[in-house]
């Protein structure tokens, strides 16, 4: 095969206790999937199916890593998230195999151009501009089920500059894990290297140039990453 252009290395995340790195085919993420979130958002909870967006997969952003404060936003935004990434793939997973399909789990951090996304939504347009863009993705290694299981309880916790700012319980997620690999496996055909943001708990808000923001999970893992200047190692 020849190509025009040099082609794009695949995105990878380290896996913890491994050599081996997990290669990035898709990002799925769960739009308010922790009811104070909802709120805070502006809308009362309901027990609807849950809804998806995308980011590219090259979006990923390594643990310790430097990002830019992204383009044409004011209002740069932290979401601590749950990453699930999936090990096998499948359509119209069952619930009761569902967990079988989960590689391991990461800590992640869903950047959001808020101004833009709020925008969009306002105008009942897509999401794209305010969530689908550069180093929009921080996540920490991931770490095998074989290792850790599957945790469904523990605090998920994000602080700017060693300030609390998230601090919730997976416990509350309205739609767990398993239900989420069911309801995406109904609507896409799923494949390992697929990760999927399960949504953040309250507590979103701005970040600024300098800042340092630390998530962690309890019974899986920690993520840390700075926020550069604008434009900062944003050039191809
Ligand atoms: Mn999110």
């Amino acid at each position: 095969m020849k190509y025009a252009f040099p082609v794009s290395s695949v995105p990878t995340v380290p896996i913890a206790g491994t050599d081996l790195n997990y290669p990035v085919r898709r990002i799925y993420c769960v739009g308010r999937n922790y009811a104070e979130h909802a709120r805070e958002m502006g809308f009362e909870p309901e027990r609807e199916p849950p809804f998806f967006f995308t980011k590219p997969a090259d979006a990923i952003v390594a643990d310790g890593a430097t990002i830019a404060y992204a383009l044409a936003t004011q209002n740069l935004h932290h979401e601590i998230e749950l990453v699930v990434a999936l090990g096998k793939g499948g359509v119209n997973i069952a619930r009761d195999s569902a967990l079988e399909h989960v590689y391991g789990y990461a800590a992640g951090i869903d950047m959001t151009r808020r101004d833009l996304q709020l925008g969009a939504r306002d105008k009942g347009r897509p999401w794209d501009v305010g969530k689908a863009f550069d180093q929009s993705a921080p996540i920490s290694p991931i770490y095998r089920t074989s290792e850790i299981g599957h945790p469904q309880a523990g605090a998920i916790c994000l602080s700017v500059n060693g300030q609390v700012r998230q601090n919730a319980d997976l416990k509350q997620l309205l739609w767990p894990v398993a239900d989420l690999v069911v309801e995406l496996s109904r609507l896409f055909v799923l494949q390992p290297g697929d990760l999927i943001y399960t949504g953040t708990p309250a507590g979103v808000g701005p970040v600024t140039v300098g800042d340092e923001l630390y998530g962690s999970i309890e019974g899986v893992g920690t993520i840390r990453i700075w926020i550069g200047a604008r434009s900062a190692g944003l050039e191809p």
